[in-house]
């Protein structure tokens, strides 16, 4: 899917040091992609660098939701596809773990408020609002804590073909390809000569 195109007039606002209350009053989303060999910390040792092409995609959109008697809350709403290459702990084969996720985050203003929030609210992860939130390595740590701890294929491919499996005859007979003609006119064969006349 394409990322929506931003209309040049808004004011552009930098996904690594974000102001998420801006980004709420401008109204809009913010969306890019970042290529999955740049979050360092969805690499793994041992396991192939993920190729150029392969993309971690974010779309984000904070609003200021009212709330009755008190002043409205910040939230920010995050949208996250990739898909990770690691290697399946049961085949031992590459394995795509694709992964779609979609986390409402909801801006305290100060710690002591986000520790109460986050107690008592389960609507939400509760963070501490800050002026330059770094939208991509959040972005990473959900990724991060939504990839499997032992990854497997849901069902793993079908096991090769075992060589001596391969190499055992047809077991119908009719089935045999060469072409030996004489054999099969045998019989044919055998009346001729006894027609020949002598
Ligand atoms: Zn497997």
């Amino acid at each position: 899917m394409p990322a929506p195109s931003r209309p040049s007039g808004a004011k552009a606002l930098n996904p690594q040091r974000l102001d998420v209350s801006a980004l709420a009053d401008r109204g809009d989303g913010l969306a890019g992609q970042r290529p999955l060999v740049e979050c360092t910390r969805l690499l793994e040792p041992g396991e192939p660098l993920p190729p150029p092409e392969a993309l971690l995609h974010w779309k984000a959109l904070a609003e200021h939701r009212p709330v009755r008697g008190g002043a409205p809350e910040l939230w920010l709403h995050l949208a996250l596809h990739t898909t990770v290459q690691r290697t399946c702990q049961r085949c031992l084969q590459p394995v795509a773990l694709s992964l779609a996720l979609e986390r409402d985050f909801l801006f305290a203003p100060t710690e002591a408020q986000a520790e109460a929030w986050d107690a008592e609210r389960d609507d939400a992860d509760v963070l501490v609002l800050t002026k330059s939130l770094n939208l991509l390595e959040l972005a990473e740590d959900e990724v991060l804590l939504a990839l499997p701890l032992v990854p497997r294929h849901e069902a793993c491919p079908q096991p090769l073909v075992a060589p001596a499996e391969q190499a055992a005859p047809s077991a119908d007979p009719s089935a045999d390809p060469s072409p030996e003609e004489p054999k099969r006119d045998h019989p044919f064969a055998i009346l001729a000569q006894l027609k020949r006349p002598h």
